[in-house]
């Protein structure tokens, strides 16, 4: 079975894109839990935050530039990025995420 987020990555699957380059690409979530949701995703495939290692730090790094660079260019100054690791962590779908959400308040500890 195909994973989901390589599909999107290649544009087989559409979205709706907020950003991209040769590496990462940013597109709006289709279940939006805020105002703003989008997600960041590296386009090579990494099955979550728990198998970042040396061979792949790089790509992770660049999604974090990639959330400050968007986050700004939208006039965004206030938000949350999650990651769920693991299904007990909430995470659907196999493939690194970075949700960046936006828009309202937010709580802590999450649930
Ligand atoms: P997670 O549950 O943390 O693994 O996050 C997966 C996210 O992907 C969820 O917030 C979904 O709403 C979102 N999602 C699933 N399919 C799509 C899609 N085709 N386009 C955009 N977002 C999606
Ligand atoms: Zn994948």
């Amino acid at each position: 079975m195909g994973c989901l987020f390589c599909s999107i990555a290649a544009g087989d699957i559409p979205s709706n894109k907020v950003y991209e380059d040769e590496k990462v690409l940013a597109f709006y979530d289709i279940a939006p839990q805020a105002p703003v949701h989008f997600l960041v995703i590296p386009k090579t495939h990494i099955q979550s935050c728990g198998a970042i290692d040396e061979s792949n730090a790089d790509i992770v790094a660049h999604c974090f530039q990639v959330i400050s660079k968007v986050t700004r260019e939208l006039g965004i100054s206030d938000f949350r990025v999650v990651s769920n690791c693991g299904q007990q962590a909430g995470q659907t779908v196999p493939h690194l995420h970075f949700h960046v959400l936006s828009g309202r308040d937010m709580t802590w500890p999450p649930g």
